[in-house]
């Protein structure tokens, strides 16, 4: 069965106007205006008059077998479910182990991200963990890389951070080589996604990496750099020495009252300082544990980290003054290129058919994965194998 939609308003992420776009499951035929089809039998039509045409958004940063649960056992985030991805337009992901690499394995990381690549959404691997010697799956992360077809670099590799493994220069520029020489003969990104913490040395240690070793600063893929204000200006000094940098969109009230920096102001400021916003991504950190803090300063509890931030965070994007033309390569085309997903985060006759219809007020009205319905009239009409009942 082939699918058309009319008259779509097409970013692709670049605006391309009105077109009609015919795909088959994942492959897209044609991107034109008043597409002919010899045989309407073959063919769903979509009437898309006044709806605006974007690619499935792509989220570098998701813990998909849940993340963290620095509370204690209890308070281990569970796996996430394919509609917070469907629901919210991201069809394309990529999963890492988080603080816990104890309880949570990589086998079944790659096992999830294989469940939910089956269930519609299109979802990779990083190897490794916040902690070192890195967890792998073979023994070694070039193997990993080039063995095992959805892991694509390593990560998150946790530096300025309490809870990671106090890493010095040299071992960090092995995982970084090791990563580098599996991307390179696996033909994938090979990038080393790096969790950066609280601590004052901020981005410091890459830089001494670069330095110090034949390792470039584009090998490191930085993240959560919106989470104070003197990182975020490390992180604009990163941007402009020609490395990309990752801000995170799932936040609660006790994190941006001491000092985390919301994704608008984050984009707002990097924009002004002259970063180029092709250096900038946004990811959700979905399932990670975001702990609830009382007055006094004690956890009372846990909340989850959500996939759908993302998509909240470019409406919060565009209502603060940017276009969704500006906005659309956060969330999709710029992390799809620093990943070297070359099917992902576009529309074109190169890419998957994973696209997010949405009305004119931004509203998510349908969502394709590989040319798969999995969202109509803002319902999931895919669901996950448990969330049947
Ligand atoms: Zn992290």
């Amino acid at each position: 069965m082939l699918t058309l939609i009319r008259n779509a308003l097409v970013y692709s992420p670049q605006l391309l106007g009105l077109q009609d776009v015919l795909f088959c499951g994942p492959n897209v035929l044609q991107i034109a205006k008043g597409i002919k089809v010899p045989d309407a039998a073959w063919v769903k039509e979509v009437d898309a008059n006044g709806c605006i045409l974007i690619p499935g958004l792509v989220d570098p940063l998701v813990h998909i077998t849940g993340g963290g649960g620095e509370g204690g056992y209890h308070t281990r985030t569970p796996e996430m479910q394919l509609t917070d991805a469907t629901l919210a337009g991201v069809t394309t992901l990529v999963a890492a182990l988080g603080t816990d690499a104890v309880s949570r394995s990589l086998n079944e990381l790659v096992i999830k991200a294989r469940a939910l690549t089956y269930e519609g959404l299109s979802v990779f691997c990083y190897t490794g963990s916040y902690e070192f010697p890195v967890k792998t799956i073979t023994g070694d992360v070039t193997q990993d890389l080039m063995m095992i077809d959805n892991v694509i670099g390593v990560g998150e590799i946790a530096i300025a951070d309490h809870r990671g493994s106090q890493l010095s220069v040299a071992e960090l520029a092995r995982v970084a080589a090791q990563s580098r020489v599996g991307g390179m003969l696996s033909g994938k990104a090979g990038i080393v996604f790096v969790h950066v913490g609280d601590g004052a040395s901020g981005l410091k240690l890459l830089h001494q990496v670069a330095q110090q070793s034949d390792i470039p600063l584009t090998q490191f893929y930085p993240t959560h750099i919106n989470r104070s204000q003197p990182l975020l200006e490390q992180g604009v000094e990163f941007a402009k020495k020609g490395g990309v940098i990752d801000f995170t969109t799932s936040t609660n009230q006790h994190f941006l009252n001491h000092g985390e920096v919301s994704v608008v102001s984050a984009v707002k400021f990097a924009f002004e300082q002259g970063v180029e916003l092709s250096r900038i991504s946004l990811s959700s950190d979905g399932n990670a544990s975001l702990p609830v803090f009382d007055s006094a300063g004690e956890c009372i509890g846990v909340e989850v980290g959500k996939v759908s931030s993302l998509f909240n965070a470019m409406q919060a994007l565009i209502i603060s003054g940017f276009t969704l033309e500006q906005i659309l390569p956060l969330v999709t085309s710029n992390a799809a290129r620093n990943l070297k997903l070359k099917r992902k985060g576009g529309i074109g006759l190169d890419k998957d058919a994973d696209f997010v219809l949405l009305d004119h007020k931004l509203a998510i009205n349908k969502v394709w994965g590989k040319g798969q319905l999995l969202v109509d009239n803002g319902i999931a009409v895919k669901r996950g194998t448990f969330e049947l009942y």
